[in-house]
C-alpha cells in the first residue's frame, strides 16, 4: 500500500547533524534488545524527532535470505527489497519509518565492500587493516543510514564480549572519539533471579559493563532486563558500579505485550534522559496513541480463535513464533482494532493430512495459511483451504497460502485434476502455479542470494471486489481512478496465466494484478464471507497503530461470523 499514507514518520531534514545512539546487549542473548531499541525509536519519534533505525548483524552472510528460518527466525523484507533480520520489522512497526536497505548492516557486507575496494586499488597501495579500513567502512555505512535524520539508532547484534562483533564496538569507540557530542551508548543487560536465592542479582550487569569499559566504552544509559522491575537498591548498585547516575538506570521488566515497552520506558523519562545528553529538548509529547493501544490490549476480553496452518519446523512454540513474527503481529494489530483478543492456534498441515480437516479445523473463527517453501505438508494445506472454502470460514492466504488456494480451486472447483505448483510437482498435468521465467535461470546457476522477486511492487486492485473494500475501508485507495497499492514480495513462483481464463470462468476472482496486468497478485472468491489470497506478504506492512487492510477485513469477517 502507499507507505506515505500509512507512515506517520517525521520527514528527515537534509541539513540535520545526525546523533548516533548505539544499543548493545549484555549477559545473555535474546533479552529483547531489538524491542528495547524499537521502543526508544518510538519514544524519540513521539518527541518530534526523526529516527533512522539500523540493525547490525555479525554473521558473514550478506543478508538474512540464505539463513534457515529455524536458525534465525523470520526473514523480513524491506520496501527496497533486502532480506533482513526480524528486528527491522519491529523497527518499522514501532517507529512508522520506512526501513530501507541502508538500515541493515552485516559483517559480510562490510568485508565484501572492503575486499572490493582493495581489488579496485581504492586504498592507494596502503596495507588494508581491520583498523582503520574496516571500522571506516562500518562508520561510512552508519553515516549513510543516518543522513538527514535527527537520530540514527543502531542496534549492535550479539552480546558484548563476543569475538565476532568486537570490530563494531571498536567502530563506535572511534566515532565517539571523533565527535563526543554526537554519540550515546545504551547497554541493555540481564539481571537474573536464581530460583535458589529468590533475589535479583546485579553482578552480571556489572561484569558486562566491565567488558565494555575494557574496549574503551562507557555506557551512558543502562536498561536492566529482568522478570520483575528493578527495585531502588538494585538501581543504586548498578549506578554505582557501572558509573552512571541512578536515574540513568532504567527498568524493563517482562511484560505480556511488547507494545507496552515504550510506555514503560517513557514512564521512567527515557526520552528526556536521552535528549538531555545531547542538549536537546522534546518538540512535543505524544505517546497517547500508544497508551490507548496498551489499554485496549489489556482490556479486550472477547476472544477470536485463529488457526495458522503451515508446515512447521520443530514443535517448540518459541521457534514458531520466531519464524512467523510478522504474521502473528499483524493478526494482533487487526484484532485489537476490532476490539477482540486474538488466540492463535498453530496447526501442522501434516496433522491435517493425517486426521482430516474436519476433525482438526472444526472450531476456529478464521484460518490463515502463511508463506512457505517446498513440498512437505502442501496436501494438508490444500485440504485446509478446501475446508475453509466449502464451510465458509474466513480465509487469508499469504504468498504460498495464495498459491495453495489457487491449486485447491483448480482441482476442486475447476475440475483440473492433479493441478499443482511446479515447486512441488514438476510433472503436474496442470501447473497452475509455475516458476517465474527469470527465476529458472537463477536456480540453474545456483544464484540463490537475494535472487527472488523481492521488495515492494505496485499492484492495481480490481473495483467491486472484497480486496477493494478492504483497502477502501482504511482509506488507502481512492473511490475512483486507478486503485494502486504497493506491497512486499518474496517468491520465485507465480500464477500461470495460461489458466487464468479457465479459473475465472469457474468463479475465481482476480482482484489484483501488476500494473501491466501480467502478474496475478491477489485472488478471492465470491459468495464467501472472506476468502482472499495475496502473492505478496501483507504482514510486512502492518503496524500496531495502523493494521493492514487485508488482515483487518479478515478479522472483521471472523468477528461477524462469531457474532451470528
Ligand atoms: N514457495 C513459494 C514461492 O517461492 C512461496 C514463497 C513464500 O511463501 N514466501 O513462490
Amino acid at each position: 500500500m502507499a507507505p506515505e499514507k500509512r507512515s506517520n514518520a517525521v520527514k528527515p531534514k537534509s541539513k540535520t547533524q545526525t546523533k548516533f545512539i548505539f544499543v548493545s546487549g549484555g549477559v545473555i542473548s535474546g533479552i529483547g534488545k531489538g524491542i528495547t531499541s524499537a521502543s526508544i525509536g518510538a519514544i524519540l519519534r513521539a518527541k518530534g524527532y526523526s529516527v533512522s533505525p539500523v540493525k547490525v548483524d555479525m554473521y558473514l552472510n550478506q543478508d538474512a535470505g540464505t539463513i534457515r528460518p529455524q536458525e534465525h527466525g523470520e526473514v523480513w523484507v524491506t520496501k527496497d527489497g533486502i532480506e533482513t533480520d526480524q528486528d527491522l520489522g519491529h523497527y518499522e512497526r514501532f517507529t512508522g519509518e520506512n526501513i530501507l536497505r541502508a538500515n541493515y548492516v552485516t559483517t559480510g557486507q562490510i568485508y565484501a565492500e572492503v575486499l572490493r575496494k582493495e581489488r579496485a586499488f581504492e586504498y592507494d597501495g596502503e596495507d588494508v587493516e581491520a583498523i582503520p579500513h574496516v571500522t571506516d567502512e562500518i562508520i561510512r555505512r552508519w553515516q549513510a543510514a543516518g543522513k538527514g535524520y535527527d537520530f540514527c539508532l543502531i542496534e549492535l547484534g550479539g552480546t558484548v564480549g563476543e569475538y565476532q562483533n568486537a570490530i563494531f564496538f571498536e567502530a563506535t569507540r572511534i566515532m565517539k572519539l571523533r565527535d563526543t557530542q554526537s554519540v550515546l551508548h545504551i547497554h541493555v543487560a540481564y539481571l537474573p533471579i536464581p530460583s535458589y536465592l529468590g533475589e535479583m542479582k546485579s553482578k552480571p550487569v556489572q561484569q558486562s559493563v566491565r567488558v565494555l569499559n575494557s574496549m574503551g566504552i562507557e555506557p551512558d544509559l543502562i536498561v536492566g532486563r529482568s522478570e520483575v522491575p528493578l527495585d531502588e537498591r538494585r538501581k543504586e548498585r548498578v549506578a554505582l558500579f557501572c558509573n552512571v547516575a541512578k536515574n540513568y538506570v532504567l527498568s524493563n521488566p517482562d511484560v505480556s505485550s511488547i507494545y507496552e515497552v515504550p510506555v514503560i520506558l517513557e514512564n521512567q523519562h527515557a526520552g528526556e534522559l536521552i535528549l538531555n545528553k545531547f542538549g536537546l529538548k522534546p518538540k512535543q509529547h505524544d505517546l497517547r496513541a500508544w497508551k490507548k493501544l496498551v489499554n485496549t490490549i489489556k482490556n479486550v476480553k472477547k476472544e477470536i480463535h485463529i488457526a495458522v496452518v503451515g508446515k512447521y519446523f520443530g514443535v517448540g512454540k518459541f521457534q514458531l513464533s520466531d519464524s512467523y513474527v510478522s504474521v502473528i503481529e499483524s493478526i494482533k494489530h487487526a484484532s485489537w482494532a476490532h476490539k477482540v483478543k486474538p488466540v492463535l492456534h498453530w496447526i501442522s498441515s501434516l496433522e491435517v493430512e493425517k486426521k482430516g480437516a474436519k476433525t482438526i479445523l472444526g472450531k476456529y473463527d478464521g484460518i490463515v495459511v502463511p508463506g512457505g517453501f517446498g513440498s512437505r505438508g502442501t496436501e494438508g494445506m490444500i485440504e485446509t483451504i478446501e475446508y475453509a472454502r466449502k464451510n465458509k470460514v474466513p480465509y487469508l492466504g499469504l504468498c504460498y497460502g495464495m498459491q495453495m488456494a489457487t491449486i485447491e480451486f483448480a482441482r476442486n472447483a475447476a475440475g483440473l485434476k492433479g493441478a499443482n505448483t511446479t515447486e512441488v510437482d514438476g510433472k503436474t498435468p496442470h501447473p497452475v502455479i509455475h516458476i517465474m521465467p527469470d527465476q529458472e535461470k537463477k536456480l540453474l546457476n545456483r544464484d540463490y542470494g537475494a535472487s527472488m522477486r523481492l521488495g515492494g511492487w505496485d499492484c492495481v486492485v480490481a473495483r467491486g471486489t472484497k480486496t477493494e473494500a478492504a483497502y477502501l475501508a482504511l482509506g488507502l485507495i481512492g473511490k475512483t481512478g486507478k486503485a494502486k497499492i504497493n506491497e512486499r514480495h518474496r517468491h520465485r513462483y507465480e500464477f500461470n496465466n495460461q489458466y487464468r481464463e479457465r479459473l475465472q470462468k469457474a468463479g475465481l476472482v482476480i482482484s489484483g494484478t501488476s500494473p501491466d496486468g501480467k502478474l496475478v497478485e491477489i485472488i478471492e472468491l465470491k459468495d464467501h464471507p472472506f476468502f482472499v489470497g495475496s502473492q505478496f506478504h501483507p504482514e510486512f506492512q502492518s503496524q500496531p497503530l495502523a493494521p493492514h487492510p487485508l488482515f483487518s477485513a479478515f478479522i472483521k469477517a471472523a468477528v461477524k461470523l462469531k457474532n451470528q
